[in-house]
């Protein structure tokens, strides 16, 4: 028996929506392409054809064999270039549009029914309802599988940033029941005014986009504005963002998550070298720390890992997330 309660840090990696459709970063820019030759994305004021058509235009220029890696260097391919030379990114109209894009995807991946996803089964059976006083999440996703599942069961996210920072106006807003779930790299439900810098946080209902237009009132008249919103993401190689305040919350509250937690359980994450924030996070987290790790992964990378989780017994789990979760599910009605 534990000398002290169990306090259960979950980290959500890519590997973790994957079963809930969504592409992982290295399969993110095919799906770019795969949707414009397909033409199955609602295209709309916000992100039109000709603008999928300049994002295909520049992978193409980029990576004409097809072959793109991450999304998170194409982000660093974009902006990278510009930032060593000091200057301003003359690029940021393109990083722009790729987030509209990824955006739309992962809107048109989140139609479906959320009670049917991975995710919701998830905190299902980790009884989240009843141990979410015991239980932090921290997730490297952009998506909002999470996020939603945990509103559907009539839970609070509490991201973790001030009032200053991320401006809530939903009736849930100050809902007792919440739960902390620190988003390293921002999520698409965060919108921007691209005016003020002020980011506003949007509550799921059918797509982001389509929430953003109809909960976000923010006006600072004709300003002659491309995209008066845009989702804060950051993407993990951005170093650019280290600066903004913004950041520096999360990476606070990311450490702390880690540091309170005597339990952590790493889902789907492989550790990716362009993500310096995540092994900065470890590293700080759990510096001459006791904490037990559990790593859920189908093909874990030990050797990733270890460095950044030195000394100490690390459980390995060779399963997908789905497969993980038949083992926590238990019979609820035993009679
Ligand atoms: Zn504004």
């Amino acid at each position: 028996m534990p000398a002290e309660p169990l306090r259960t840090l979950y980290i959500l990696g890519a590997g973790a929506s994957k079963d809930d459709n969504a592409p992982l970063q290295g399969d993110l820019a095919g799906e770019c392409k795969n949707r414009f030759i397909a033409q199955d994305l609602r295209y709309d004021g916000w992100f039109s054809r000709d603008d999928h058509q300049e994002i295909i235009t520049f992978l193409h220029e980029h990576w004409p064999d097809d072959r793109y890696p991450p999304m998170e260097d194409i982000f660093a391919s974009i902006l990278i270039p510009d930032l060593l030379r000091g200057k301003k990114s003359s690029n940021l109209r393109i990083y722009n549009k790729l987030i509209y894009l990824l955006g739309h995807i992962i809107d048109s991946l989140t139609s479906g029914s959320i009670e049917s996803s991975t995710t919701y089964r998830f905190l299902q059976s980790i009884d989240i309802n009843n141990n979410r006083e015991f239980i932090d999440f921290l997730s490297m996703n952009w998506d909002i599988f999470l996020d939603h599942a945990l509103e559907t069961l009539n839970l609070r996210v509490n991201y973790g940033l001030s009032d200053e920072l991320l401006i809530d106006t939903h009736p849930l807003a100050n809902h007792q029941h919440h739960v902390n779930v620190c988003k390293i790299h921002g999520s698409f439900n965060w919108m921007k005014c691209m005016k003020c810098k002020k980011t506003f946080l949007i509550h799921k209902q059918k797509g982001i986009f389509e929430s953003a237009r109809n909960q976000l009132t923010h006006d600072h008249g004709d300003e002659g504005i491309d995209y008066r919103f845009i989702p804060d993401i950051i993407p993990p190689s951005y170093l650019e963002r280290f600066k903004t305040s913004v950041f520096t919350s999360l990476m606070n509250n990311a450490i702390e998550m880690i540091m309170r937690s005597n339990n952590i359980v790493i889902i789907g994450y492989s550790f990716p070298d362009a993500d310096v924030h995540m092994r900065y996070a470890l590293l700080q987290g759990l510096k001459g720390r006791k904490t037990s790790v559990t790593i859920v992964d189908p093909a874990p990378r030990i050797d990733r890992i270890s460095p950044f989780i030195p000394a100490r017994e690390i459980h390995v789990v060779a399963k997908t997330f789905k497969e993980y979760i038949v083992d926590l599910e238990i019979p609820i009605d035993i009679y």
